[in-house]
């Protein structure tokens, strides 16, 4: 299993006087600071695009209730054994 979680973010700063806004994940990734918050979002949207998608009985189906990114697989959904397999 790859233990490496992404939970991207963007990070506020200031340079030169100026708020600046910078996309960051706990993976290591990270955009450059921008002026304008959407310019950092714009990073924090291409990086998230860019992972690789979960197969589709792996991903989450209430993922507001489990709080499960898209790209992550739902331990919980998951593992969950369709009923009709039980009958
Ligand atoms: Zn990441
Ligand atoms: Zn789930």
């Amino acid at each position: 299993m790859s233990a490496v979680r992404h939970r991207p973010g963007i990070q506020r700063g200031v340079e030169r006087g100026m708020r600046t806004w910078q996309f960051v994940c706990t993976c290591g990734a990270a955009g450059d600071p921008h002026y304008h918050r959407m310019l950092a979002a714009m990073d924090m949207q291409r990086h998230v695009l860019d992972l690789p998608a979960v197969p589709e009985d792996q991903r989450c189906r209430v993922p507001r209730q489990h709080r499960v990114p898209h790209w992550e697989r739902c331990d919980l959904c998951a593992d969950q054994i369709p009923l009709w397999l039980g009958w």
